[in-house]
């Protein structure tokens, strides 16, 4: 099965570990190798989102901050100055494919609006017909409640997949897919490819991921179940070799694909 046969427009949603070495700072050589996919990915027809997350990480490491910031103030300065810092180097290297890029940064409020969703839903289809490339992020530093936050960018990007009426989305994470235990624990852990049914899976989901980001499979899980129920299928891939982009393009299959209810 090609997933990407019927898929025009795809959000690609990039985790932090996937963006930063364990000391925090940009991975360059990974985020070149992404960008170069993603380019590709472009010309060949698709129209790509991109959701990345790295804006914390990036500003502590800009700073020299030493750990992860723990207080709202902290993060939130932190996330301004590591965004610009991503945006510059996602801007540089896009565009030495070709492609522009536009950064938009959602709180969740916006989805409950109908005026401000009007609004981000005509920016979208405009940087969209225009064939720029979105790069969305949560707006960190004006949002500190449950009202503003979308709870971390995997729900952020089911979200935008639903708002964009993607056909696909894809979660690069730093775990090849979804497992029957967690591999972290259990060496016997296996992969699973193919989710049907949610519902009986929940209970398999492990902790916390790395604490660079925020996601962990629970997190994922929820962005799989509001997605699938919009009728958007959605994998989990390890962001860790972008060159697993092309075998999912090419018809093969990786990671972990979750079948969209209709
Ligand atoms: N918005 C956060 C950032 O850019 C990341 C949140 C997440 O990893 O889920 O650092």
């Amino acid at each position: 099965m090609n997933y990407f046969r019927d898929s025009h427009r795809i959000v690609v949603k990039l985790g932090t570990s996937t963006l930063t070495h364990s000391t925090g700072h940009l991975n360059l050589r990974r985020i070149e190798a992404l960008v170069k996919v993603l380019s590709d990915m472009q010309n060949s027809g698709i129209q790509i989102i991109l959701v990345s997350s790295g804006a914390v990480s990036a500003g502590v490491a800009k700073v020299g901050f030493g750990q992860k910031p723990t207080t709202m103030a902290d993060k939130q300065a932190m996330a301004a100055i590591g965004q610009s810092e991503l945006m510059k180097l996602y801007d540089r290297l896009f565009s030495d494919y070709g492609h522009t890029v536009a950064q938009i940064l959602m709180t969740k409020d916006i989805l409950a609006n109908p005026e401000r969703r009007a609004a981000a839903e005509n920016t979208f289809n405009r940087l969209l017909e225009m064939r720029c490339i979105p790069i969305v992020n949560e707006n960190d530093p004006v949002s500190t409640d449950e009202l503003t936050k979308f709870g971390g960018n995997d729900i952020l990007s089911a979200y935008v997949a639903q708002f964009c009426k993607a056909d696909l989305l894809l979660n690069l994470s730093d775990v090849d897919g979804l497992y029957d235990s967690d591999p972290r624990t259990n060496p016997d852990a296996k992969l699973i490819s193919r989710v049907d049914d949610l519902d009986a899976l929940e209970a398999s989901a492990g902790g916390a991921g790395t604490d660079r980001g925020t996601g962990g499979m629970i997190a994922k899980l929820q962005a799989a179940r509001i997605v699938t129920e919009s009728g958007i299928p959605m994998f989990i891939l390890n962001g860790h070799d972008p060159e697993l982009l092309y075998t999912l393009l090419d018809g093969g299959h990786v990671g972990t694909y979750f079948k969209s209810k209709k």
